[in-house]
């Protein structure tokens, strides 16, 4: 029996486990149950790979994605593992074939869909076959609270009572608490060893900004930073999702929309150049997601708000999978909080689901405006308290001003009173302004005190101003009475001058102080790079598979950096194996060496 070290070395080719693989991987070898929470990206797959490895009979991979399983297995056939799938996309012959493998104890590991496997035909195969362990992956599909809710997830815990000396072990991302309860009591996990990770994606880059002109800012983001990326642009409404695909397409982009008024043969086929070719960008509203499980999506753009902190961090979580830098970004401004806030006031619920629902949105909008580090507020809500600042987030990065908005929150939350509570912002600001339109002379609102006091900001700085007051709770927009602003209990000790108020001073970016395709080292030997992936593409493209199953990004970039001239070289890279080196090792290096040869592209 090989090690677990040794497998992870010779088959996947990486050299260290990452907290809490190693663990959690020694439970099930040594035929214990687990319980895994684990960020999107943190590796989970290798906690059930391995051990099925390790351990004599078949692992058992029981996951809901249908649509994925061929690509998992075609990944783990690139790396020498004998792996199959059962689901209802195979005909009668194939599936007979696989089930004779795994009787004859010819597979490693098995993905089945878990309304197969709640079939008799399915547990009687298992009944006949000796197994390494079940692994229930994306777990949370058994809690009926979220909103991934599978039926044939609940039948599982059949597995313990038919198979109780097969390990199992659980895994999901789902963070919050009373799924992971669910989780135990339905699968019955309760006495399995329990390993979290915590929720940090450390390699993805926060991002928010302030909307003022969404298509040139997007436009900025993508031609500096993404230009030949794969990326999700997410949208509130599927009219926006049609015209920013349109016009990213225009602009040169290969922008697909994806949204659920259009065909599901459509969706379908877009969904799948996604994941089979690169650069693709998805426009999209949150539709999309659930079961795309593309690992070099290198970027995620919000254009509006997402209503709570947890689909902020689900969405931007389907960055950077592979491990490698990817960006989440977003732009926001006061508009999205009054159409957040007028589509919570028609939807149906009570008034108490709509008081969590605004509390929710509350701290959304808090994230937004935060003046410090935006992964310790992130994963604070999620009562994860790292101790330092991140260094990978816009505020880290480029730290925000910050100046005594006392005086101005003052004038802005009396111009609000003085004027009955029944205005939106852009009058507000004509009285603070002195203004001279027709709305303020019918109103009589240059007769008021706070008429012309704050000539000093301009509109932008008091749209700022008023945006900031929403957000921090002093003041709420009054849905019934066209996005009025209301002044909220919170902003009394404001009013009294017994509470001072610091703003953010808004900053457009410089173009100069962008960065340059950060995704990619700034060292990195471009040609070299477009050759690699040239060729990564060709082989993709002969044997059906997208490029990833050949190499990841992350791999090309050590080729770059470690330039190998030679097979022992090119087998130390990251995710070089036995058997991918024997299988693109030739292949590689020689475009590496045309590379370095006088007169080759180096010299270009
Ligand atoms: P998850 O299922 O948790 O979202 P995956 O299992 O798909 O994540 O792993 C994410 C990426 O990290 C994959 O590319 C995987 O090969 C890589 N990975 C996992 N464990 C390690 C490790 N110990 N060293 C290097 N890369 C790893
Ligand atoms: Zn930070």
């Amino acid at each position: 029996m090989n090690s677990a070290r040794d497998i992870l070395q010779s088959t996947f080719g990486y050299d260290d486990f990452r907290p809490p693989q190693a663990e959690i991987i020694d439970t099930v070898i040594n035929g214990g149950d687990a319980m895994v929470l684990m960020p999107t990206g943190g590796g989970k797959s290798l906690c059930y790979q391995i051990p099925a490895l390790a351990r004599s009979g078949c692992g058992v991979v029981i996951s809901p994605l249908i649509a994925l399983m061929q690509d998992q297995v075609n990944a783990l056939r690139e790396l020498g593992v004998r792996a199959s799938f059962l689901n209802s996309t195979l005909d009668a012959n194939t599936a007979r074939d696989i089930e004779q493998s795994l009787l004859n104890g010819e597979l490693d590991l098995l993905y089945i869909a878990p309304e197969r496997l709640n079939q008799p035909r399915t547990m009687d195969l298992l009944q006949r076959t000796s197994l390494s362990l079940f692994a229930i992956d994306e777990a949370h599909c058994v809690s009926q609270w979220g909103h991934d809710f599978r039926a044939d997830y609940l039948r599982l815990s059949l597995l313990h009572e038919q198979f109780p000396t097969v390990p199992r072990i659980a895994l999901t991302a789902t963070a919050d608490a009373r799924t992971q309860e669910e989780i135990k009591l339905r699968l019955q996990l309760q006495d399995a060893a329990y390993f979290c990770a915590g929720f940090d994606r450390p390699n993805i880059r926060y991002h928010i900004a302030l909307k003022h002109n969404p298509r040139q800012q997007l436009l900025q983001f993508l031609r500096q930073e993404h230009e030949k990326d794969a990326g999700i642009v997410y949208c509130l409404s599927r009219k926006k999702v049609d015209d920013t695909a349109a016009w990213l397409a225009q602009q040169g982009f290969n922008a697909l929309p994806y949204h659920a008024g259009l065909d599901a043969s459509v969706r379908a086929d877009h969904q799948a150049r996604f994941l089979r070719e690169e650069s693709v960008i998805i426009v999209a509203t949150i539709a999309f997601g659930m079961g795309i499980d593309k690992p070099d999506v290198r970027f995620v753009a919000h254009l509006d708000m997402p209503k709570t902190v947890e689909s902020y961090y689900q969405e931007t979580g389907r960055a950077g999978r592979d491990g490698a830098p990817a960006d989440a970004w977003m732009i926001y401004g006061l508009q999205d909080v009054i159409k957040l806030r007028q589509m919570m006031g028609e939807s149906q619920g009570s008034e108490e689901h709509k008081r969590a629902e605004q509390h929710r949105l509350n701290a959304m909008l808090g994230l937004c405006e935060i003046t410090t580090c935006r992964r310790q507020a992130l994963l604070a809500y999620f009562d994860d308290r790292p101790e330092a600042a991140c260094g990978n987030c816009d505020t880290c990065l480029q730290p925000v001003a910050t100046w005594d908005g006392t005086e101005a929150a003052r004038m802005a939350l009396s111009a609000a009173w003085r004027t009955g509570q029944r205005f939106g912002v852009n009058h507000l600001i004509d009285v603070l302004r002195g203004a001279e339109t027709d709305k303020i002379f019918q109103c009589d609102h240059h007769q008021l005190p706070t008429y012309g006091v704050g000539k000093e900001l301009d509109a932008n700085q008091w749209r700022s101003v008023y945006r900031q007051l929403v957000a921090r709770g002093f003041l709420t927009v009054d849905l019934e009475r066209f996005g009025a602003l209301r002044l909220e209990e919170a902003c009394r000790p404001v009013l009294r001058g017994e509470q001072n108020v610091e703003l953010r001073k808004d900053v457009k970016l410089k173009a100069s102080k962008q960065r340059t395709r950060t995704q990619l080292p700034e060292d990195l030997d471009i040609t070299l790079w477009e050759a690699l992936r040239d060729r990564r593409r060709e082989l993709a493209e002969a044997q059906g598979v997208p490029p990833y199953v050949i190499f990841h990004d992350r791999t090309l970039q050590e080729m770059c950096q470690a330039v190998p001239q030679n097979l022992m070289q090119f087998g130390r890279l990251s995710g070089v194996g036995e058997r991918k080196l024997e299988k693109y090792g030739d292949e590689f290096l020689a475009v590496i060496n045309a590379h370095l040869e006088p007169g080759g592209a180096a010299q270009a």
